[in-house]
């Protein structure tokens, strides 16, 4: 490629950005704006069932901006320089846990299963990234599942490949095949009429995988009409070990 298609390229790429940047941000606004124009407005003519319904709306649709830029921003801080590691050995059991404790305050239905094996090796990571990986998977599992359904997170040692596995699986809708292959780009929603329902803006597994490869793991998911699973393995050498020492660098 010229030197001037890639930068054509690139410049598409920005445009597009910007561009489902913006829609992603009116949509929630002009809700915000709408309910409470109406709330000025028409404040004494509302039921007080109606007003609590409109704030609320208010409240939700604040959230989801919020969610938007959080995550705008950590892409913007992943593809530049400044994103730096801070790797630890750690034992990732008390930050799946405190992961699972944290969604399941959101979702009070749902039932969490936890499964580890005794005496898992410390792995390498970066913690605070480390956890962000979980809460996306976790909450994906929860928000993609119907009401009362389970979440099941296991934590294996494959000791073969010397790699901690760790999994989060449920009982939800599903992904099928053609779509597993896009929902790790950027923006990416599976359009149908259950996803449409649920919040969210294509931006979760996109940071999860990239995060994950950062730390040098790898994501992988398995899904069927009955539920879904992502897996994440790492790498579980001593820290003596050369895959290690390159991650450290
Ligand atoms: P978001 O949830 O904000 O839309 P994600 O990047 O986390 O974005 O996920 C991308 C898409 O992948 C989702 O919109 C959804 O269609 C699909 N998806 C992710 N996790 C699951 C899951 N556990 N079950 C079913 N679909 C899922």
């Amino acid at each position: 490629m010229s030197n001037e298609e890639t930068i054509n390229t690139l410049e598409k790429a920005h445009l597009d950005f910007i561009s489902t940047v913006s829609h992603e941000l009116r949509t929630p606004l002009t809700s915000i704006r709408g309910f409470a124009d109406t709330l000025l407005s028409s404040y004494d003519r509302l039921t007080p069932e109606q007003r609590n319904k409109f704030l609320h709306i208010i409240k939700d649709q604040s959230n989801r901006l919020i969610n938007l830029v959080e995550n705008l921003l950590t892409v913007s801080k992943m593809q530049s320089n400044k994103d730096l590691m801070v790797y630890k050995m750690t034992d990732v059991v008390p930050f799946v846990d405190s992961s699972i404790q944290m969604v399941k305050n959101q979702y009070k239905t749902h039932k969490y299963i936890f499964n580890y094996e005794k005496n898992l090796p410390k792995i390498l990571i970066d913690t605070d990234k480390f956890q962000q990986i979980m809460l996306n998977l976790i909450d994906n599992a929860s928000k993609y599942s119907h009401d009362g359904s389970t979440v099941t997170v296991n934590i294996g040692q494959n000791f073969k490949n010397n790699t901690l596995n760790i999994s989060v699986k449920d009982e939800g809708i599903g992904i099928n095949q053609e779509d597993i292959k896009k929902i790790f780009n950027k923006f990416s929603r599976i359009d149908s009429p259950l996803t449409r329902k649920i919040q969210g803006n294509g931006l979760g597994l996109y940071i999860t995988k990239t995060l994950t490869e950062k730390m040098n793991g790898k994501i992988d998911v398995k899904s069927s009409d009955k539920g879904s699973e992502f897996t994440v393995t790492f790498n579980a050498a001593n820290p003596d070990d050369d895959a290690i020492k390159k991650i450290k660098e």
